[in-house]
């Protein structure tokens, strides 16, 4: 008999198991897909009508039960309670602008009439079939949903891998599309770490859907390549904010303290470098270090926490480097001490540094945890250079009264999204996506819809 290996659920914050669950096998991943290509077959011929009716079901109860998941969320990854509930609580927004969209999107098209020539073009949509959506941990609700919610709306199957950090919100999303009425086998979450995700990639499946790092994306599309399927990957940043000496720098440095710091700084559109123009630089980096000084670092169950720990405790390693790579170079803290905190939990200790530049891994390198650096620049010039000299490509921002200097520096930069005078946003009704080593392809606005189908095109002439 083969013995079930199981996964261990560590809450971030005491360093306690929470729970042991047990892991998919190889053998699991095969049955889960043959199951899949089975249900997906009467669920593509379903009426949109009555999907949008299950996935509206699967809203709802996102609203109904946000607290008692918010409460799961929170244990097995850190995240403050109150952005937890947020999280989960946003999620019906997401689901409600896909199931109010989806079925105008995928109806059939004609584009072209000739009646002379009894000639008619058309568009249908087709599902892709089985996919699988392999995702990360930082925000499971948001990023799983941007992916399974269209992709079943639209008529498809999910192998929806859960991250090893968040696998029991992945049950639980599993247990509430039940629960909203969606029939066996269309969604299945699968348990396991790296090495399962790898094996859904052996099956013959129809597309996949990534978020995470740019590290695993690349190994997702090099295993993807030959199979000639749908690859989209979500993928990290290092996004930059640029503030101009125009602006009131303790309104700017409000906006950004909490576009680098909410989730703990992993958020893959957090702000991980600060631009700021010379002549405010100084009063700009007391103004955000004061701010960053009042958030309240701890129990991420209490109410007044804005800072918990880190999901994974390998980060605390990753960060302490950076910031001594950073200080070898010449960096100055500004706040913090750049090391973890002497507390049971992954807590590291916000921080802030100053006189940073390109050569620091600080600048270059994926953060994901509470540290930033401010590196001053001379002009507008200056600062569009540094803020494109990086291999990641998510999204761009500038603080500045004039909109029109906001466009010229921001359509200079090669990224999918852009802000001025805010940062760290994710619309539902705008593209989310990458460029570089931020990813291919994107999630949510209509595009978000349609990419989880396949158009076929009706060229039809009728008899005489
Ligand atoms: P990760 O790459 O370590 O893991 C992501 C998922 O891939 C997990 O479920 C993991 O088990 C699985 N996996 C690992 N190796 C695999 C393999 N060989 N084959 C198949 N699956 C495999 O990333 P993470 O730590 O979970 O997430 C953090 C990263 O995600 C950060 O870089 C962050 O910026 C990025 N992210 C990007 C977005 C976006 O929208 N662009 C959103 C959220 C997170």
């Amino acid at each position: 008999m083969v013995e079930t290996k199981m996964l261990t659920v560590v809450n971030p914050t005491t360093g306690e198991t929470i729970r042991e669950v047990p892991q998919h096998s190889s053998d699991d991943v095969k049955k889960a897909f043959e199951a899949a290509k089975e249900a997906q077959k009467s669920w593509a011929k379903q009426d949109v009508s009555e999907r949008i009716e299950i996935l509206d079901r699967f809203g709802k109860l996102l609203v109904e039960k946000h607290e008692s998941l918010a409460e799961i969320l929170t244990d097995e990854m850190g995240k403050p309670l109150q952005q937890s509930k947020s999280e989960i609580r946003a999620t019906k927004i997401r689901v409600d602008f896909f199931t109010e969209n989806c079925k105008s999107l995928i109806a059939e098209e004609l584009v072209f009439e000739d009646p002379k020539h009894r000639m008619q073009e058309g568009i249908t949509h087709e599902p892709l079939g089985v996919i699988a959506n392999i995702s990360a941990w930082n925000y499971p609700y948001f990023i799983g949903a941007n992916v399974y919610v269209p992709a079943l709306l639209t008529g498809n199957a999910v192998l929806y891998k859960a991250s090893e950090f968040t696998v029991l919100s992945g049950l639980e999303m599993e247990a509430l599309l039940k629960e909203a009425g969606l029939p066996d086998h269309l969604f299945q979450t699968i348990v396991g770490d790296g090495a399962i995700g790898a094996e859904i990639l052996e099956q013959p499946i129809d597309g996949v859907f990534f978020t995470g790092s740019f590290a695993t994306g690349s190994k997702i599309a090099s295993a993807a390549a030959s199979k000639m399927i749908k690859v989209q990957l979500e993928l990290g940043g290092k996004d930059p904010i640029y503030v101009c000496d125009d602006v009131d720098y303790q309104v700017a440095a409000e906006g950004i303290a909490e576009g680098a710091f909410y989730n703990s700084g992993q958020s893959c559109c957090a702000v991980e470098r600060i631009y700021v123009h010379e002549s405010i630089c100084d009063d700009f980096i007391e103004e955000f270090c004061d701010l960053i000084e009042s958030y309240s670092v701890g129990d991420p169950k209490e109410d007044k926490t804005l800072i918990g720990p880190l999901t994974r405790k390998e980060q605390l390693d990753v960060l302490e480097d950076q910031v001594q790579d950073a200080l070898d170079k010449g960096a100055k803290l500004v706040l913090g001490t750049g090391k973890r905190l002497d507390r049971p939990g992954n807590y590291f200790d916000p921080t802030v540094l100053a006189n940073v530049d390109h050569s620091m891994k600080i600048m270059r390198e994926e953060s994901f945890g509470p540290v930033v650096g401010i590196q001053s620049v001379a002009s507008d010039e200056d600062a569009t250079r540094l803020m494109s000299d990086t291999e990641y490509g998510l999204t761009a921002g500038v603080y500045c009264n004039s909109g029109t200097r906001a466009e010229v520096i921001l359509n200079q930069i090669n990224c999918g999204t852009v802000y001025w005078n805010c940062c760290d946003r994710v619309s539902t009704r705008l593209p989310w996506s990458g460029r570089g080593h931020s990813g291919v392809g994107l999630t949510l606005s209509k595009a978000g819809i349609t990419c989880f189908t396949k158009p076929k095109a009706w060229h039809w002439r009728s008899p005489d």
